[in-house]
């Protein structure tokens, strides 16, 4: 269960890839992250909009993608809070909470959000 302390954990964490450009977040994604090649994305169902089952089914997506915390960083820039479906290992619901902490804790460093 992910819950207010989760998310800013995951935010924090995310701390490390403040400087990396967008451009190279996308590039390590796109050619790493698993459901860029490894499987078929259109295979898995959509989200429920149910907590249990769309934290499950996103725990399966990325299960064993090596570039998670890339992924979820380049959502939290790209999409913000308009983000939809499975991203780094998070669903939708999960990943806007992160993205108000995310936002926070980028809002006091030094060159704001990067896109
Ligand atoms: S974290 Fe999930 S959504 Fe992101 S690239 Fe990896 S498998 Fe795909």
């Amino acid at each position: 269960m992910v819950n207010r302390d989760g998310y800013e954990e995951i935010a924090a964490r995310l701390d490390r890839y403040a400087d990396v450009p967008a451009d190279v977040l996308a590039e390590v994604v796109t050619r790493d992250g698993l459901c860029f090649w490894a499987f078929d994305r259109s295979e898995f169902p959509d989200l429920s909009g149910e907590d249990t089952p769309d934290r499950e089914l996103a725990a399966r997506l990325c299960a064993g993608c090596p570039v998670i915390d890339e992924c979820l960083e380049l959502e939290l820039r790209t999409s913000g809070a308009d983000t939809i479906g499975v991203w780094g290992a998070l669903a939708d619901t999960d990943r806007r909470e992160v993205h108000r902490a995310w936002l926070t804790r980028r809002s006091g460093a030094e060159g704001g959000e990067q896109g």
